[in-house]
């Protein structure tokens, strides 16, 4: 967003207004962090604000303050609705398409004309908002909830919920300040977080130390069903719905088993499959070191996207045929798969 933009958006903001929040569905520390960080900044500030998300947060994310007060779309479609066309701003936060948001959802946002702020940190933004906060080289929406307030000139305002919301963010989204994005920018803004009361053991702990033995033992399932193919430096993970079911699988369950592929010496692309009979399709998670992008590869073969080392996708193939279609790719990607 240019300067002159954002002084409008300031404008805008300088009278109360009805603000609703959104974020992508299935969501993650950093949706639900920046999402809540805002939340909070924006009440503050003298706004009439909701957040509504298409569903439901895995346990670990349940303490953030304010999650309670979050509204779900899926379990309530016309209160969803009405919501979303009480709003005069509609937030768009760690999401750049509508369809992100699930068919219910996302449909309904096809049919409201409010200004659109996205705040995001994904490539290829759709081009609906009217003020577009877009920067692909973030850690995390958290971190750019954190510039949005900076440049509004509100830093003061962060208090510690706002602090343990947006550091909740960065950390999930950085895969705990491990991943290339994280830059010197993040930590400036992270030490800011720290100094205003977010407690960085603590939060590391709610959401880092509360496996469950059924999740262990799926993810040693998980494990146990990894395929390395030496030729193209790729692993990959499946897990059926019966073994997830086996193992009484809970939202967030298989967050970051892809990285146990990717962590293999020698393999530079990972990828796990996962299968939901309920949505009738198999959930891909896409992960790489280097410059082979996922982003592009998901885009292309499994209607997905998201950045260049990590993204997201979808099939509607059975599980056994997503793996061949998968597998069969790959020669075609043999010069880009290699190690430098
Ligand atoms: P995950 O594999 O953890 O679901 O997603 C990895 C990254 O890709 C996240 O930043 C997520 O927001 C993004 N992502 C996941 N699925 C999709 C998708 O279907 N489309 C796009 N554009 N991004 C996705
Ligand atoms: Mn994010």
């Amino acid at each position: 967003m240019n300067e002159v933009d954002f002084r409008r958006l300031q404008q805008i903001l300088s009278k109360p207004q009805k603000i609703v929040i959104t974020t992508h569905r299935n969501p993650d520390g950093d949706a639900y962090g920046s999402s809540l960080g805002l939340y909070w900044f924006l009440k503050k500030c003298g706004h009439e604000v909701k957040v509504l998300s298409p569903n439901d947060c895995p346990e670990f994310l349940k303490w953030l303050p304010g999650e309670s007060e979050i509204n779900l779309f899926e379990p309530e479609p016309v209160k969803g609705k009405e919501i979303l066309s009480e709003a005069e701003i509609v937030f768009t936060l760690d999401f750049n398409a509508f369809h992100r948001l699930g068919e219910l959802m996302g449909g309904a946002m096809h049919t409201i004309d409010p200004v659109f702020v996205m705040i995001d940190h994904h490539q290829q933004p759709d081009d609906f908002a009217a003020f577009q906060f877009v920067d692909a080289t973030m850690s995390s929406t958290s971190e750019m909830v954190y510039q949005f307030i900076e440049g509004l000139g509100h830093v003061e305002f962060i208090d510690q919920d706002i602090a343990s919301c947006l550091y909740t963010g960065i950390l999930t989204d950085t895969g705990s300040f491990r991943f290339p994005a994280t830059t010197s920018h993040t930590h400036r803004v992270v030490a800011d977080l720290l100094e205003r009361g977010a407690d960085n053991s603590e939060i590391y702990n709610r959401i880092h130390n509360v496996n469950t033995y059924n999740r262990m033992q799926l993810l040693g399932r998980a494990l146990d069903n990894m395929v390395v193919l030496d030729r193209f430096h790729t692993a990959y993970i499946t897990l059926s719905q019966n073994e997830l079911n086996r193992y009484n699988f809970q939202r967030g369950d298989t967050e970051g088993f892809v990285n146990y592929a990717l962590s293999l010496k020698n393999v530079m692309f990972a990828a796990i499959f996962i299968e939901d009979k309920k949505q009738k399709i198999i959930k891909i998670s896409f992960r790489s070191v280097g410059d082979f992008s996922v982003n592009e590869f998901s885009r292309n073969h499994f209607n997905g996207g998201g950045h260049i080392n990590a993204a997201g996708g979808r099939s509607e193939l059975s599980l056994k045929d997503t793996v061949k279609k998968f597998v069969e790719i790959l020669p075609s990607l043999k010069n880009e798969l290699t190690l430098s």
